[in-house]
């Protein structure tokens, strides 16, 4: 597309107009290759809420990233249209809305056989995500970094199925996810009973906790990644919160002794090959950021996936 001057491609990346790198924000998809698309919700946090002040918060951090990438040797926005369709329509109080909203959205961007990149908002969100991916895909290989494995049966009774903490038992029950293709990694902390993480991996989760992704190193983490999604179609789900605090502390539930900014970035680049259909990134929560230093961290990921989608 025509670059607009208003966006400032030819200014510096504190000047011009905030969209996702600069891309041109719009909803006409023709042509369209990967749509950024903003889901500002965080009415399925259990705990600090502000996820809602992510997407816009990345894209401020995007203006910071220069177009090519020197170690997967491409240069995303030569190769992809790439644009900036703004942000879903939320209703911070009804989360069941608000999913049918994402869903809806969100299935009428796939349908035009355009790649989304999902900046949330909390992780209740992987789930009309999921929904629309498998409703063009079919179920989905899924490749989830985290802290948490999100699989709860229920986070707050029995009348209240979704939140950031249920997600992926409801994608399994629903059928969203191919059970034998999915991969949890960097998942730690303490948990609220003692068969939390063997319900997880009942449910279908194959799980490398942090302790075993440290022995193993990434080289072997994504060597099990490529093991265990082989030609499938994956869809990869991205809580920053998998990050160690001290590289990501702009997050609602922080676990200590994580990856570190660089593994995370190695794990991204290490998709190179995967047959990728859809990434998510959430749980960036700009008011407990320092320095916006998750956010920057959230933009280089994001940049990362571009890459592999350009290649
Ligand atoms: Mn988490
Ligand atoms: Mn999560």
């Amino acid at each position: 597309m025509t670059p607009n001057p208003a966006l400032g491609a030819h200014l510096q990346p504190f000047s011009g107009i905030t969209t996702f790198m600069r891309q041109t924000p719009t909803r006409d998809l023709n042509g369209v290759d990967v749509a950024i698309v903003g889901i500002p919700f965080d009415s399925g946090t259990s705990y600090r809420s502000g996820t809602r002040f992510g997407p816009r918060k990345i894209r401020e951090a995007s203006l910071m990233l220069w177009g090519h990438n020197p170690i997967l040797h491409v240069s995303p926005l030569d190769k992809l249209n790439l644009v900036d369709y703004g942000d879903v329509e939320v209703i911070p109080v009804d989360i069941r809305a608000t999913m049918e909203n994402v869903t809806r959205e969100v299935g009428e961007i796939l349908a035009q056989d355009v790649t989304v990149i999902a900046l949330g908002g909390d992780h209740s969100l992987a789930l009309p995500l999921l929904r629309a991916h498998a409703a063009k895909h079919g179920p989905l290989a899924v490749v989830h970094f985290d802290s948490h494995p999100d699989m709860w049966n229920r986070e707050f009774g029995e009348a209240f199925p979704y939140s950031h903490g249920t997600p992926f038992i409801r994608a399994v029950e629903e059928g969203l996810i191919d059970r034998d293709a999915y991969l949890q990694i960097g998942i730690r902390g303490p948990v609220s009973a003692p068969d939390d993480y063997a319900d997880a991996i009942r449910a279908g989760a194959e799980m490398i906790p942090i302790g075993e992704a440290f022995e193993m190193g990434t080289q072997a983490i994504i060597e099990r990644i490529h093991a265990k999604m082989g030609n499938r179609k994956v869809y990869v789900t991205l809580d920053i919160d998998a990050t160690d605090p001290a590289y990501a502390p702009g997050t609602g539930t922080p676990e200590v002794g994580g990856f570190t900014s660089f593994q995370m970035l190695q794990m991204v680049r290490g998709l190179k090959g995967l047959n990728l259909v859809g990434f998510d990134l959430v749980e960036v929560n700009p008011q407990y950021d320092h320095g916006d230093i998750t956010a920057l961290l959230a933009a280089n990921l994001v940049f990362e996936f571009l890459s592999l989608l350009a290649m």
